[in-house]
Order: structure tokens, then sequence, then C-alpha cells
């Protein structure tokens, strides 16, 4: 099967790192746990908007914030699992300037991949004009999309305290629950194509 895989949220630990760099640079004391919802950034920190905080975000110690991430514990041994007998694509929403960080990170994390989709920050509607078989995001803007213009597929909403179940999705909490499904469609499928 092919499998169209986020970064931020799923692969990418985007929230410990950007706090990292905030309660370092601004002196803040920002907590993960402070995390509750999506696009909450601006209620947390000084930048008046989103926008103003992707600004902040590309220039950090000589690179975007994107090639700083730590991957989540496990994440890319799942990744390498799920690769041995699917094709992975990643999909993920970023700002242009992050292109190149994004590589990069990939590489130096040796995530398992031969297509890299980079779509907008604001355009939440890009990321199912990329096909495949089963959707993993976190993205509740996202997850919609994903769920209303891909009927055919299979969408992964990757349990988040940022996101709520949304219909159509199924809620995998960690990267052994997405293998287990992931294992139990392609053997539905096996078994389709034997009838
Ligand atoms: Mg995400």
């Amino acid at each position: 099967m092919r499998l169209g895989i986020d970064l931020d949220g799923v692969v990418a630990d985007f929230n410990s790192g950007w706090i990292r760099f905030y309660n370092r640079d601004f002196h803040a004391t920002v907590t993960e746990d402070q995390i509750t919802h999506w696009n909450i950034i601006p209620e947390l920190t000084h930048f008046a908007t989103m926008d103003e905080f992707w600004e902040w975000s590309l220039d950090l110690d000589g690179a975007t914030l994107f090639r700083h991430l730590d991957p989540y514990p496990g994440a890319i041994e799942a990744a390498l699992r799920l690769a041995e007998s699917h094709d992975l694509a990643v999909i993920t929403a970023k700002p242009a300037s992050a292109r190149a960080d994004t590589m990069e990170w990939l590489a130096e994390h040796g995530f398992p991949t031969d297509e890299v989709h980079i779509t907008g920050i604001h355009s939440p509607d890009a990321k199912p004009k990329v096909l495949a078989d089963a959707y993993l995001d976190d993205g509740p803007y996202v997850l919609p999309h994903l769920v209303a213009e891909r009927p055919e597929a299979a969408v992964h909403r990757f349990v988040r305290r940022w996101n709520s179940p949304v219909p159509g999705a199924t809620d995998v909490h960690d990267w052994s629950e997405f293998e287990a499904s992931v294992r139990r469609l392609a053997s539905s499928r096996e078994d389709g194509f034997h009838r």
C-alpha cells in the first residue's frame, strides 16, 4: 500500500522543539502540557499571530525550527518497519523556506521515503491531492479534508491533545496502533484480491 505520512505532531516533535527555543530565547516558561489546541501559540507567547511565530521560527541557530526537531521516540523505527512492505510518502505542511531543512532532517534521521510533498501552511485542503491508500495526520483542519476528498482511503487521526475525533477517521494513539491498522488493511485487501 501507499501510506501518506505527516511529519509534525506525527514523526517530528514540533511542540517540544519550538518550546525549547522559545523558552531559551525569551526566558519564558511555556510547557508542553499547555498545548491543548491547534494554533494556541499566540495565546502562550508574545507573538500576536501565527505568522509572527513562523517568521521567528525560520532563523534559529542558523536554520529553521524544523531542522532542530527531535523525532518522537519509536517513530522512525516504526516507519522503517512499515517501509519493508509499503511505500511511504511524506505529506507535510511547511513554510516554503523550510524545504531544504525538511529534506535534511529526513535524511539525517533516515526516514524511509522516496517521496516528499511539502504543502503550504495556509492550505489544509492541499494534502488530499497527494494520493494514498492510508493517511496518518494530527491536523484538525487537515483530517476532515482527507476524509471528505479521499473517501476510498483509510484516514488515521494521530490522537493528540490538540485534536479531537473526526467522523470517518480512525483513531490511533501511537505508532504501534497505526502499524496494526495498516496490517489489517493490507490483509483485508489480500482477502478481497483472492476472493
Ligand atoms: Mg501535523
